[in-house]
């Protein structure tokens, strides 16, 4: 099969022909339709989560957000067969751990071995190996496409989860969401159809257009203006709920300094290797005012019914979040404009 390889960190990804990959016994091969390129494909590819213990040994094929069809099931699978379409959530169980059981496998204790692209060979390819295909595999709607569908298996339901599980927003509440990169517009999207108010901050004028296009009915340029104080003036006081969708340490205080007595806090972006996993907070004002904070990782794939529904009636609209298309050829371009955060929205490999 032809797969783009990372051969060094930092440098081009080199298309090829490798071997394709086997089916294990409790898994199935998925003929990849659609990938989307994400953040942690450039965390991965430059070795900037190193310091956690999250790094690859090239070669190595990244791509973990992805939708497809089946091409073969392992011989322990009863759920599944090949030619069903489907999408396989980023972060799977082994079904086996208590918080598979309880319904949560997005946090498996297994979890971090099963991940496509970042634990062994990823969807930067034509075909792509799951593990636990009964547990985690979601079937996909045959109206929605592998383009619009492929950010859901990370970015989108990610956003979706924050919003929707953990912070349950209401209509009419004010939604800031503090970054809005592929997994922030996704959110602005969300939050809006669920009839909140979303302002969006960042420093891009492309994103914040991009942000008022999908409903945003605020945005502020944080390179301009002070977004904690346009934020508390907007409100009259804070947001009810507000979203890191970054993890840097500016876009995360200033999450928490966004929001009103009582508010809630989602924290959506992973840090960088600058922050290692810790931000200063301000502990006094979450503690004055009883302050919530979630944390939020992927979603399992019980819960994508509900969003799929919500897809099918036209209330989502991913699809929209996808602003570029590329083949395999075209991954590294996508890779370098990260690190100037020169991307806007949800970048999607097509052509394999
Ligand atoms: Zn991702
Ligand atoms: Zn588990």
């Amino acid at each position: 099969m032809r797969a783009a390889v990372v051969e060094e960190l930092n440098r081009p990804l080199v298309v090829q022909n490798v071997p394709d990959p086997e089916c294990p016994p409790d898994g199935a091969i998925v003929r990849v339709g659609a990938n989307g390129i994400c953040r942690t494909d450039w965390h991965l590819w430059t070795g900037d989560w190193a310091w956690r213990g999250v790094e690859i040994k090239p070669p190595f094929v990244l791509g973990h957000e992805f939708s497809g069809m089946i091409e073969e099931v392992g011989r322990d699978v009863t759920n599944w067969r090949k030619g069903d379409r489907v999408i396989f959530p980023m972060n799977p169980g082994d079904g086996a751990c208590e918080w598979c059981r309880s319904g949560n496998q997005h946090i498996c204790d297994s979890g971090a071995k099963l991940v496509p692209g970042v634990s062994y060979w990823g969807a930067f390819a034509q075909y792509v190996a799951v593990r636990y295909a009964d547990v985690n595999l979601v079937r996909l709607p045959d109206t929605i496409t592998f383009v619009d569908s492929a950010s859901m298996a990370c970015r989108y339901m990610a956003a979706f989860h924050g919003i929707v599980d953990q912070a349950d927003v209401r209509g009419g509440e004010w939604v800031v969401v503090h970054g809005v990169g592929g997994m922030g517009l996704s959110a602005v999207q969300i939050a809006t159809a669920l009839g909140s108010k979303v302002i969006a901050v960042d420093v891009s004028e492309k994103a914040l257009a991009a942000a008022r296009e999908l409903g945003a009915v605020h945005t502020i340029d944080s390179r301009v203006d002070d977004p904690v104080e346009a934020i508390r003036a907007l409100t009259r006081g804070g947001a009810q709920v507000s979203i890191d969708a970054l993890g840097i340490t500016e876009t995360c205080c200033n999450s928490v300094l966004s929001l009103r007595k009582l508010g809630r806090h989602v924290q959506l972006g992973h840090t960088t290797r600058k922050e290692a996993g810790y931000v200063p907070l301000p502990i006094d004002v979450i503690l004055l005012n009883e302050l919530r904070l979630y944390g939020t990782f992927g979603m399992q794939g019980q819960r994508f019914g509900t969003m799929l529904a919500m897809c099918e009636a036209g209330t989502l609209k991913p699809g929209l979040v996808v602003r570029q298309k590329v083949g395999l050829e075209g991954i590294t371009d996508v890779l370098e404009a990260m690190a100037d955060y020169d991307t806007t929205g949800v970048v999607v490999i097509d052509q394999f």
